[in-house]
């Protein structure tokens, strides 16, 4: 990934408000200038000065001479305080109101059916959903709709003008006049591009974000590796598939011996880093496409082997028993090893949840049995089992 699209999305997810504000501030500020100049243009202009209704031309151009001045104001301030932690709640309220403001007034006194300003209206009412919080976009968005809704119903009334800052409409039903092609091609462009940009990051940052929070569900905090809901859905989903598909499967249920002396005897976070170290152990043992490795609970691990005969599993058990044996935790005099005793157990008739039990009985066996052992036993109805 670009730096400095890390660099963007590290600052948007960081202040969202403060951000967001800029955005929405400084992305169509060239729109108001534009529109802004275009009146002032045709008046120095006796060609196209038939263009413009000019008792309404003035009301227009203080809303957007204001706007422009408020939202400039806005995107300074924004940027003055761009590494701030500050909340400002009013400053997202005054950007979104003075945007839809402005860009609402425009729309109306151009005519939004004709022209481009229906596509920046929607395009802004995307950006603003997307980049702001809820309490922010739906009022306005309400307040939008009912202004376009009353001007519509002012013009079927006829008690409203259509583009009432014009003489007549941009598109008369024919080729547009030398005047509105120049600046209809700039107003789609200056629009288009920017907003177009902008939803390609935006989308992407959404898309990434969502990713990541999708991980964060299914994964253990301390470990990395999945937690006990994800792996009992893989294993339900597994289960079925292996016995439709007629192919073996196998569970294994770890569990580390005398862990709370490891805890009581070299504290907590030696406890901790323990258990991170097996789940990467765990991982390292196990094939990384299809295998399923998650923390059951505590000290308690799982993994889930498909396309695995009992054979191969109490192999793969074995692998990573003693890979644990020989790891040494901590350093010098503070050095320590840990053991696991390990249950094993097939299943054949696609019930997941029967083999993990014969893996937890085989695992207590184990237990009994002086620890750091593996005991691997066939899951073939509820309540028969087989011990090897
Ligand atoms: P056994 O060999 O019979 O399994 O003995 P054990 O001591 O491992 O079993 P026991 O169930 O008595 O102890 C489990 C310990 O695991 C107790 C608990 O404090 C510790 N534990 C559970 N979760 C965590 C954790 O997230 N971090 C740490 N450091 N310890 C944990
Ligand atoms: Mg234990
Ligand atoms: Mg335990």
């Amino acid at each position: 990934m670009q730096v400095w699209l890390l660099w963007l999305e590290r600052w948007f997810r960081q202040q969202r408000d403060i951000t967001a504000c800029l955005v929405i501030s400084l992305l169509p500020f060239p729109i108001y200038l534009i529109f802004l100049l275009m009146p002032i243009v045709a008046m120095l202009n006796q060609e196209y000065q038939g263009i413009y209704n000019w008792e309404v031309v003035p009301f227009v151009q203080i809303i957007v001479a204001l706007s422009s001045f408020v939202l400039a104001s806005v995107a300074l301030f924004c940027w003055s305080r761009r590494s701030s932690d500050e909340d400002h709640p009013w400053l997202s309220l005054v950007t979104v109101t003075t945007t839809f403001l402005v860009v609402a007034s425009i729309s109306v006194a151009y005519g939004y059916k004709d022209s481009p300003l229906m596509l920046l209206c929607l395009g802004l009412v995307l950006l603003v959903r997307a980049l702001f919080k809820p309490d922010v976009f739906k009022p306005i968005s309400v307040v939008l709709g009912l202004v376009f809704l009353c001007y519509e119903i002012g013009f079927w009334t006829e008690s409203l003008r259509y583009a009432p800052m014009l003489n007549e409409p941009i598109f008369l039903g024919e080729g547009l006049n030398a005047w509105w092609s120049f600046w209809l091609r700039l107003i789609y462009v200056i629009i288009a591009l920017p907003m177009l940009a902008m939803f390609l990051v935006v989308g992407y940052f959404m898309n990434r974000e969502k990713e990541e929070l999708e991980l964060l569900v299914v994964t253990d905090s301390l470990t990395g590796v999945s937690n006990r809901s994800h792996f009992m859905a893989q294993l339900d989903m597994e289960s079925r598939r292996h016995s439709r598909r007629q192919q073996p499967m196998c569970v294994l249920m770890c569990d580390v011996d005398h862990f709370k002396q490891v805890n009581d005897t070299w504290g907590h976070p030696a406890g901790d880093e323990v258990l991170e170290a097996i789940g990467r152990i765990l991982k390292q043992c196990t094939r990384s496409a299809g295998d399923v490795v998650a923390r059951f609970g505590g000290e308690e691990f799982v993994v889930l082997l498909p396309n695995t005969r009992l054979s191969q599993g109490q192999k793969v058990g074995e692998k990573i028993r003693k890979y644990l044996s020989h790891h040494i935790f901590g350093e010098g005099d503070a050095s320590f090893q840990v053991t696991m005793s390990i249950g094993v157990a097939q299943v054949n008739d696609g019930d997941g949840e029967l083999a993990l039990k014969v893996a937890d009985d085989n695992l207590y066996r184990a237990k009994e049995r002086g620890r750091d052992q593996l005991v691997a036993g066939l899951a073939h109805q509820r309540g028969s089992l087989e011990c090897i």
